[in-house]
């Protein structure tokens, strides 16, 4: 497809000419996977329209947060409704405390929730509630889990045991990262020795509790608990970065599903339905201290935006019982057919599936639980399979180091149309498929 059809061709050129790599976020320039532009005209159920009309059974679904299907009439309806009223006042609205009311009653342990724009800034901000809580700076995350792009959380890993970060990206200030911790995940006993070292200066651990950034790997159990129990006994939190987990895996989000208790959790993408919310929450000791009820300063011209939360709201209310089992049963179809047809081709490939969210790891066998075995698998054999699905009529996310998201619009037909797809694509993929060629990523 590196020919792109004719008006899809012109909004690239012209994009270019107007936005820094024709884009307004990195991994839409569909680079990693080697693929031509893409312009979306229009979504509906499981499907996207693009610029040339043509249909695509769609995987990205607004990387989650489309989790009802684009444009539910449900949805629709609601926000239509709040926008008949106005679009946003900068005053509180009912139906914001609707939200929150619905997020504390979902999620045990959350009795307080403040709404921002975006998941950046609600862990940013949830970054800021543990250092003021804990009064200490030093923050722990993990290689390959992305928590937005905010200064202090776009540290690369450093060498050495104490591994203090560097600046992730030019523009981050050495400071910034230098308070940043950077561990391979799912590794217990690094974590244990920094906690040692440095257990009385940690103010936090952040991690997704099933990383959805580098494919799907979802974090052990013991390490979960280890986390848990390390932070219990330094005296610093325990942070949940849950804007992709939060009521995508389970109606509780991913405390649910894995039992263990977070101190603050990130919500973002689900919660906003399509529409930019995001949210920190937690008991109310410690988001008490979030101004006016506190000293700890956040605030958002546009937080908590009426139409935004309607959007988010009619989501949450489509999530019953029943969606997740939706969500689980046709997650686990498209998983079973697509391991299917991978043995059937003889392809060496692992695919993980936690609910909803599924990623394809081409030239291993044995699932991958760091960012380091992530890195080993064969992305340019994924990036073969993104084109080669594309062609035919399924949009993967375009890299192999992101999560696949199944919407409650994914009926049957729609999995049995992606597997024939995808049934298709790996017969091409076949003879191409030889030595694996580990690669890096661009997210
Ligand atoms: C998407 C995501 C973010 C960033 O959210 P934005 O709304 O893009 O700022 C943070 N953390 C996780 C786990 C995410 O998946």
């Amino acid at each position: 497809m590196l020919t792109a059809p004719a008006r899809t061709e012109q909004l690239a050129a012209r994009a270019a000419r107007v936005m820094p790599g024709g884009v307004s976020s990195p991994v839409r320039a569909l680079r990693a996977v080697g693929d031509g532009p893409l312009f979306v005209d229009r979504g509906r159920g499981s499907r996207l329209f693009d610029a040339e009309g043509a249909a695509l059974i769609d995987y990205v679904c607004s990387w989650g947060a489309a989790i009802a299907g684009h444009a539910h009439p449900l949805v629709i309806e609601s926000v239509e409704r709040a926008v008949r009223d106005g679009l946003g006042f900068g005053a509180s609205t009912r139906i914001e405390v609707e939200l929150a009311e619905e997020i504390a009653d979902r999620v045990p342990g959350i009795e307080r929730v403040r709404f921002v724009c975006s998941g950046t800034e609600a862990v940013m901000s949830a970054v800021r509630l543990a250092r003021a809580a804990t009064q200490r700076d030093l923050i722990v995350k993990f290689e390959g889990c992305y928590h937005g792009h905010s200064d202090a959380l776009l540290a690369a890993a450093g060498s050495g045991l104490a591994t203090l970060g560097l600046p992730g990206s030019p523009g981050v200030p050495q400071a910034a990262a230098r308070d940043t911790i950077v561990l391979p995940f799912n590794d217990q006993s690094r974590l244990e020795a920094i906690f040692d070292e440095l257990g009385e200066r940690i103010a936090c651990i952040i991690l997704e509790p099933i990383a959805g950034n580098m494919g799907v790997v979802p974090a052990g159990p013991a390490f979960l608990l280890a986390a848990r129990r390390l932070t219990d006994e330094h005296g610093a939190l325990l942070i949940f970065d849950e804007v992709m987990t939060g009521f995508r895996v389970a109606r509780g989000g991913a405390q649910e599903r894995l039992g263990v208790r977070a101190d603050l959790v990130t919500l973002g993408k689900v919660i906003g339905g399509g529409l930019p919310v995001g949210a920190y929450a937690g008991r109310a000791s410690l988001m008490d201290l979030v101004a006016p009820a506190g000293p700890v300063y956040q605030a958002g011209t546009l937080a908590g935006n009426p139409v935004a939360v309607a959007a988010g709201l009619a989501t949450l209310r489509l999530l019953d019982n029943r969606a997740y089992e939706q969500l689980e049963a046709m997650g686990q179809l498209l998983q079973h057919g697509l391991v299917d047809g991978c043995a059937r081709r003889r392809i060496e490939a692992h695919v993980e599936r936690v609910g909803s969210m599924i990623s394809i790891f081409f030239g291993i066998h044995a699932p991958p639980r760091s960012y380091a075995q992530v890195r080993a698998a064969d992305h340019e054999s994924f990036a073969a399979f993104f084109r080669a699905m594309r062609a035919r009529g399924v949009l993967l996310p375009p890299s192999g180091f992101e999560s696949w998201f199944v919407s409650l619009a994914h009926d049957r037909s729609a999995i049995a149309g992606t597997l024939d797809a995808a049934a298709n694509a790996l017969q091409a993929l076949e003879c191409s498929l030889a030595a694996p060629v580990p690669q890096g990523s661009e997210s």
